[in-house]
């Protein structure tokens, strides 16, 4: 009947594309009109934007921003402004799965907790406490990361926790606590807006935290300096572009610093009053002189001389980044550089003056002020024995329960289970088989495990579809809670729709396994709602560097997000920025920060005549890390369906390679086949790119096992491969 109207020329598409008003959006898509708008926090990115869910009858509609928020003031990038379809996504996980002799089968959620309990028990019998471990993710709200810890450390009594942030963020976390003390960027956006000098170091903020540029745009004083080897969209943004070599970067940055000190650009007040290791730094930054700084970046002394200059002379200097500076096996002294530098000049604490991590996930930040993976609860150090008798204290546990030390870092649980000393794990919102480096490797470990339980909103995913039980998570716009973004601004999360199937919050599946393992009541006593946990939290945060006490759901309502510290006696604006360290005082047992030595090292895996090219990692701002949700939105979906590999044209001629043919990449530990050749200038010769979200082109199939020695993040963004035509490419 449709081909019939089709054919006589009747619009058959009416329906779909007609057009109504709404009182907020405005003139929207019928498909869009809502019967009411839900304030809360995108879940994707650290960005943080303020949005609202459109919600018709029992389903998200539409997304749009808060016009009133802080961090956005209305925008959103494409991944927000389709960020309704997520929730209604093919795929969700409805039911608890339980695997047995092979085969899937639908379980009630008490038999799922019961057989999760059980089977952790009886590895814990029989192996130890700590033959269980726990991979969690940046990705839940604080109160369920705070929960999470108390449950994995003093409910399961088993210290090897970790998340996914470990893979993206643990770097300038480590680096933070070395030079300052604690963890914890020091700066806030506003500084994008007021400083006059930013250099943004392996930062692609274009595609990967898109807001960010509207905060460079309002400055148009700036002199903005990208340092990348890729020519990447933030790249042409640049009033001073640096395509230094991988992994150059700590050379770059001891080599500004040997400038800045040689020309005199220092704050001698600033370094006298608040900083240690000066003398030992001078002397250490000795060798990397222009010459020898060149020599290994590709940049030349004119343009290093320029950059000392401009960075030296700022009266506000910021420097910003990514992952470019964490996916590396020398990122923490990295980041040491770039403190050093930093507090060099004076640059901290002071309104355009920072240095300044811009995070991952929405609430990676939660999983470190609240969780339990690299610190103790608000920053708290495990080795402290008086944070930890604190924290007893405020607990009302003995203070043996406390770790002294924290457990495996995630690349270490996965060594573990290799060894077979992890004999059970609970994996939380994600997805390490497309995630993790030398995705065999992973695979291995996996494969030995006695019991895999994997808590996602999603099912199948590649990790889960390994999974022994399947516990199926209320997503995005399903719970409630709150996010810390990357400038430590605190904002609400509400629920605007119900859970699909009999899928729960992950708060409520934390409570319920406690319930199980006999725990709820001494550790959870009285909860029913993440509002006790946040309660709970403000009070413990107190007097901490990430003091929240002050900090109450509806004040977060009314203004749109606070950036911590705020205690409870604060009586400035809640929406003023707010900056750490304004006071010269940091963490450190002495109160003064660390100036750090640390020494440039080529990366691990150098080309060689069987894998002669570079391979760099990154992201496309359409997507969102393995594509669990935006691979199932399809207008995403249909703006970057496939991976592909940059080459240059240099390279590519080399080789007898032609655009958009379907090229196998190999190195020595994999191969990721049949990706669509794009070549272009955008990479520089010897290097070639792939994105990392894509489960079919698997990247990490060829990435290494090499990790930061003290952060032990990832060095994802180097390794040795070869690029080939693939086989039956033309046919
Ligand atoms: S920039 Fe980040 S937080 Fe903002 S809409 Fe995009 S994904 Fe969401």
């Amino acid at each position: 009947m449709k081909t019939l109207r089709g054919l006589l020329g009747i619009d058959t598409q009416r329906e779909q594309y007609a057009y109504a008003d709404d009182a907020h959006a405005g003139y929207v898509s019928v498909q869009r009109l809502a019967d009411r708008w839900v304030k809360t926090t995108c879940g994707y990115c650290s960005v943080g934007c303020g949005m609202s869910l459109g919600i018709r009858g029992d389903k998200a509609v539409a997304a749009r921003g808060n016009p009133d928020h802080p961090v956005n003031s209305g925008k959103l990038c494409p991944k927000g402004l389709a960020e309704h379809h997520a929730i209604s996504a093919p795929g969700r996980a409805t039911h608890p799965m339980l695997r047995r002799n092979g085969d899937w089968s639908r379980v009630s959620w008490e038999t799922a907790i019961e057989t999760m309990a059980a089977e952790f028990r009886r590895i814990q019998e029989r192996y130890g406490k700590d033959a269980i471990g726990v991979i969690g993710t940046g990705q839940l709200v604080t109160e369920e990361f705070y929960t999470l810890g108390k449950l994995v450390q003093l409910g399961l009594g088993t210290p090897h926790y970790d998340g996914n942030t470990t893979l993206c963020m643990a770097t300038a976390v480590a680096g933070y606590k070395r030079s300052f003390g604690s963890d914890g960027p020091p700066g806030a956006y506003e500084d994008f807006a007021l400083a006059d000098v930013i250099l943004l170091l392996g930062a692609n903020i274009a595609e990967n935290h898109p807001i960010l540029c509207r905060h460079l745009d309002a400055n148009p004083r700036k002199t903005l300096i990208v340092a990348d080897p890729r020519v990447t969209k933030t790249a042409m943004m640049a009033d001073l572009y640096l395509p230094l070599r991988p992994r150059s970067d700590l050379a770059l940055l001891n080599g500004i610093a040997h400038l800045v000190i040689r020309e005199g650009f220092v704050d001698r007040a600033y370094i006298d009053a608040h900083t240690e290791g000066y003398a030992e730094l001078c002397a250490f930054l000795e060798r990397y002189t222009p010459e020898y700084v060149s020599e290994i970046t590709g940049l030349t002394p004119t343009k290093l001389h320029q950059v000392a200059v401009l960075y030296g002379r700022s009266k506000r200097g910021m420097i910003a980044w990514t992952m470019g500076v964490n996916h590396s096996s020398i990122g923490v002294e990295t980041v040491n550089a770039i403190n050093n530098l930093a507090l060099l000049t004076g640059n901290i604490g002071r309104p355009g003056a920072s240095p300044f991590s811009i995070t991952g996930q929405c609430n990676a930040m939660g999983t470190r002020e609240a969780g339990f993976t690299s610190s103790l609860p608000g920053y708290r150090k495990f080795e402290s024995e008086a944070d930890r008798a604190e924290l007893a204290a405020l607990w009302r546990v003995p203070v043996e329960r406390i770790p002294a030390a924290r457990g495996l870092a995630y690349p270490d649980i996965i060594e573990a289970a290799l060894a077979k000393k992890i004999r059970g794990l609970w994996i939380i919102a994600t997805n390490p088989v497309v995630s993790f480096p030398n995705r065999d490797v992973l695979r291995q470990a996996l494969d030995n495990l006695e019991f895999l339980v994997v808590q996602d909103g999603f099912h199948p995913t590649p990790t889960s579809e390994l999974a022994d039980l399947v516990l199926p998570a209320a997503t995005w716009g399903e719970k409630e809670g709150t996010y810390t973004n990357s400038e430590r601004r605190v904002s609400k999360v509400n629920r605007a729709v119900a859970a699909p199937g009999e899928a729960r919050p992950d708060f409520d599946i934390f409570l319920a396994v406690a319930r199980q393992l006999g725990c709820a009541d001494e550790l959870f006593p009285g909860w029913s709602s993440p509002r006790e946990a946040f309660d709970e939290w403000r009070h413990v945060s107190g007097g901490r560097l990430c003091d929240y006490s002050g900090i109450t759901y509806e004040l977060l309502e009314q203004h749109g997000g606070i950036q911590w510290p705020y205690p409870a006696d604060t009586i400035e604006d809640p929406g003023a920025a707010r900056r750490l360290y304004a006071d010269g005082q940091f963490q450190t047992e002495t109160g003064r920060a660390r100036l750090i030595c640390g020494e440039w090292k080529p990366f691990p895996e150098q080309p060689s005549s069987d894998f002669p090219l570079v391979l760099n990692t990154g992201r496309t701002v359409e997507h969102w890390h393995t594509r669990t949700k935006t691979g199932a939105i399809p207008i995403l979906d249909t703006l970057s369906p496939r991976a592909w590999l940059e080459m240059n044209p240099r390279d590519a001629r080399a080789l007898g390679l032609r655009p958009h043919e379907r090229v196998d990449v190999l190195s020595a530990r994999g191969a990721v086949r049949r990706v669509e050749l794009r070549i272009t200038e955008i990479v520089a010769p010897g290097q070639v790119f792939m994105p990392f979200h894509f489960v079919e082109w698997n990247v990490n199939a060829v990435t290494q096992s090499e990790f930061d020695p003290v952060s032990r993040e990832p060095n994802y963004k180097q390794c040795a491969v070869r690029v080939e035509t693939s086989a039956g490419a033309n046919s």
